[in-house]
């Protein structure tokens, strides 16, 4: 376990410019995502830490020790990769066990060491142990890299390269559940890239975003979703599509073709905006009568409804065009296409964005 500081890290491939002095400090024991669109620079980032990848400016520390120049045997640090990089000619349990065969451990202790892992798995990864990689689903090919990155069970930090990527939705989220027990369990320094928003929220304690070249935000899973800096990172942590409608703001109107909606802001001169609301943000009723004055009230009619449960998606004609609702309320069963229906939105749950650079504007 090591605390890991990432320190001005600038990288180039050719003339371009990947990482653009990115920094990031990393506890004991903390598990960390970093998160962006797929191209974005996260393995780059990833293998710099690990020293796989020396071509770069800028200091990577563990536990406040300059590394920067220590080959990757030297750095302690196991690592998934995101396409597995099992070594196709042995089988399962020499993948598993190769950390300790290159150290040239006992064969009892590779055994022990071997089963202990397999159980901390907790797959059936056990009848597959004499298979080659070739004879494996994607799933064990997962279940496998992983546990060869735990077998070596102490190590400064464990780096995830996208490890779940390459799984179908289903494997994907039974998946997602293992690897966060597993994780947690380990006690361990993580640093667990991935492109998908909700998974390192399932997983991470904390989360950095990188876009442009540069990390744009960093905060709790919680603090990403509810205060985000900009609209790539409202969308990439919504649980839904959202609802995205442009608009200008003036005084205290948001205005889209000459519809009005008030909104509890002032602004001085009227600028571009993206109003943006989340499907899961919107509600069928106003529970709290008290509180009408800090909900938004939209009336609209309704076009389309589908049931995938335990959700019911519906979309409305309104006056601003249309809107996107995910509910769970029993009342939407009842619904038919024509129904003219009032929907309720917190005001705090209603976001603007600058439409020329789509940072998110706190008025
Ligand atoms: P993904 O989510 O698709 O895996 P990523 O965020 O991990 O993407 P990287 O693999 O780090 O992104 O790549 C970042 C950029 O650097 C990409 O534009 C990629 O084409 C480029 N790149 C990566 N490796 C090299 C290389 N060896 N030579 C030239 N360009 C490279």
């Amino acid at each position: 376990m090591a605390s890991i500081k990432v320190k001005n890290i600038t990288r180039y491939f050719g003339t371009q410019k990947i990482l653009d002095n990115i920094s990031l400090d990393i506890e004991d024991g903390e598990i960390l995502g970093i998160v962006g669109p797929s191209g974005c620079g996260k393995t780059t980032l990833l293998r710099i830490i690990a020293g796989l990848d020396r071509d770069f400016s800028g200091q990577i520390y563990f536990n406040k020790i300059n590394v920067t120049k220590l080959p990757p045997f030297d750095r302690n640090i196991s690592m998934v990769f995101q396409n597995y990089a099992l070594y196709p000619h042995i089988d399962v349990e020499r993948n598993i066990a190769f950390p300790l065969d290159i150290k040239k451990y006992t064969k009892n202790k590779v055994d022990e060491e071997v089963k202990q892992t397999t159980e901390i798995l907790n797959a059936d990864i056990e009848k597959y142990l004499s298979f080659l990689p070739k004879q494996l689903s994607e799933g064990h090919k997962q279940t496998t890299a992983v546990g060869r990155s735990i077998i070596k069970k102490k190590m400064n930090v464990l780096l995830m390269d996208e490890p779940l990527s390459n799984l179908d939705a289903k494997v994907r989220s039974q998946s997602r559940h293992r690897i966060k027990k597993l994780i947690q369990s380990l006690s361990n320094t993580v640093i667990y890239v991935t492109a998908n928003g909700l998974e390192a929220m399932a997983l991470c304690d904390r989360i950095a975003v990188l876009l442009n070249k540069k990390i744009v935000q960093t905060g709790s899973p919680k603090n990403l979703y509810s205060d985000p800096e900009n609209l790539f990172i409202f969308q990439l942590f919504s649980k839904f599509l959202i609802n995205q409608i442009s608009g200008i703001i003036e005084k205290s109107n948001f205005i889209r073709n000459d519809n009005v909606l008030k909104i509890p802001y002032k602004v001085t001169y009227p600028f571009e905006v993206i109003m943006g609301i989340r499907e899961e943000d919107i509600s069928l009723s106003n529970k709290n009568e008290k509180f009408l004055n800090e909900k938004v009230l939209i009336e609209g009619k309704l076009i389309e409804k589908r049931t995938i449960p335990p959700h019911i998606n519906l979309k409305l004609e309104i006056n601003f065009g249309e809107i996107l609702v995910a509910t769970m309320d029993k009342k939407a069963e009842d619904f038919k296409l024509g129904d003219s229906i009032k929907l309720y939105i917190d005001i705090d749950k209603i976001f603007f964005f600058d439409k020329a650079n789509k940072k998110r504007i706190r008025i």
